[in-house]
């Protein structure tokens, strides 16, 4: 067959990961391939890992097993595997699965089209370095969105939450300098794009590593000169870590008219026990705290967070103390995990200390009650208000109908037609229905139209 080739890019885990599969799209592009969307199709399937969601392993070993026949029928195809579980299983990857054509970690996704060259010339390739080499968002990128997009800010985390691979397979703290991150965003809203995302591992921690001696810029200023870049309606970021919340950040996210009412916190764990064993380095008190300031600070804001249910030795009365403070927190959300042990972590050693399945499958159902009870509650509040919905597209559940996500991050169900309905366009809805994972509402205007996209087609 002739024509460019194509690719396929599958991504596992977290959004850092979707951004780097962004990069390596536009890295492929770059070089004249297109993509596609079966990976049957493909000429290149790349799978970028991730090492911190449960049985990753087994989930890439499942999908290499397929390609593995498809490989058999197409020896042409080539498989790349990339990411945080390449970075930490190295050439474990090529023994277990020799049909891989190249592995490269998550320090140098920019080289993977020339391992890719490599691996057609010399066979199977691996390589990984331990520095990074370039920010992902310094890298070219083929966006889902038009109008959205994640641009990194820092990458690795100093810390050492026991239960976290985090910090072995990202390495240290690395800041981006700010006048690269803002002229990465003015050049995003010069192509169309209208909300980013600010991506790193403990964003608050933004800075610190940066202009030893001189003026060292905190995440505050930052967010203040993202907030300053004309075209951009909507800033938003991930994750910032509850020990480093400063008030500063807290009066940035109130005085930035574009930085959006919404703050994610994490929070792991209710008990000051449970939160030492995970060097998490605040206690339950502390945070809370903090919880008050911002949303002292900022009004309406809507605060989510993730929690791990049944960390090593959590006892009855210690998951008792994580029920509470979810009550008295009030989340609009929550990602609840059960905790499951990341090989290479402190925490995975701990296995006398393991909770019984089915007593961390009842203490997860019994949080899952109270995360939802409370987010029902703070959506029916909203009922009768008018709200700012940036359209993402058709729904899911009901195509007739259009979904969209409030300043809130809360995902709203409307019906529209024409601009209202186009990706990226700004309306106005009000509230008329809640669940604990949704909202409903009738249109009432179109704020700002999107740009009606032409799809360009090759002479
Ligand atoms: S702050 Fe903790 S949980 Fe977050 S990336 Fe760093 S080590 Fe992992």
């Amino acid at each position: 067959m002739t024509g460019p080739r194509r690719f396929f890019v599958r991504t596992f885990g977290c959004q850092m990961n979707e951004h780097d599969s962004e990069r390596i799209a536009g890295l492929l592009a770059a070089e004249g391939m297109v993509p596609t969307t079966d990976p049957d199709a493909a000429d290149v399937v790349v799978l970028n890992t991730c090492c911190i969601r449960e049985n990753a392993d087994d989930k890439l070993y499942g999908h290499l097993g397929h390609l593995k026949s498809l490989k058999a029928r197409r020896p042409d195809l080539q498989i790349a595997v990339g990411g945080c579980l390449a970075q930490k299983d190295r050439d474990l990857i090529q023994s277990r699965a020799p049909h891989v054509d190249v592995v490269f970690g998550t320090h140098n996704l920019a080289a993977a089209p020339g391992l890719l060259d490599r691996a057609r010339r010399e066979g199977p390739v691996l390589e990984i370095v331990e520095e990074h080499e370039a920010y992902p968002s310094a890298l070219p990128a083929r966006r889902e969105v038009d109008h959205s997009a994640w641009v990194t800010i820092q990458i690795g985390c100093d810390n050492s939450c026991t239960f976290c691979i985090v910090p072995s397979v990202r390495g240290a703290e690395v800041s981006r300098r700010t006048g690269d991150i803002v002229h990465e965003v003015e050049t995003l809203a010069a192509d169309g794009v209208t909300e980013v995302t600010l991506l790193g591992q403990n964003v608050n921690s933004y800075g610190r590593d940066l202009g030893a001696g001189q003026y060292r810029p905190q995440f505050a200023d930052l967010l203040r000169a993202v907030d300053a870049v004309e075209g951009i309606r909507r800033v938003r970021y991930t994750s910032p870590h509850p020990k480093d919340l400063r008030p500063e950040t807290i009066a940035a996210m109130a005085e930035c008219p574009s930085v959006c009412e919404h703050l994610h916190l994490p929070l792991q764990a209710g008990s000051d026990r449970v939160l030492a064993a995970m060097h998490r380095g605040y206690t339950a008190e502390r945070y809370l705290a903090r919880l008050a300031e911002a949303r002292a600070g900022i009004p309406d804001l809507a605060v989510t967070t993730d929690i791990i249910v049944a960390f090593p030795g959590e006892t009855e009365a210690e998951f008792a103390e994580t029920l509470a403070v979810a009550e008295a927190a009030g989340y609009d959300s929550a990602y609840t995990f059960i905790f499951s042990p990341r090989p290479g972590t402190p925490a995975a050693g701990m296995t006398d200390a393991f909770v019984a399945p089915d007593v961390a499958a009842d203490r997860m159902r019994r949080l899952t009650e109270v995360v939802e009870r409370s987010a029902l509650a703070r959506h029916q509040d909203r009922i009768g208000r008018p709200e700012e919905v940036l359209v993402e597209g058709p729904s899911k559940k009901d195509p007739s109908r259009v979904s969209g996500r409030t300043r809130q991050n809360k995902l709203v169900h409307f019906a529209a037609t024409g601009a209202a309905a186009r990706p990226g366009s700004y309306v106005t809805v009000e509230i008329t229905g809640a669940a604990p994972h949704w909202l409903r509402g009738d249109l009432v205007d179109v704020v700002a139209a999107a740009p009606r996209r032409i799809p360009v087609t090759a002479a």
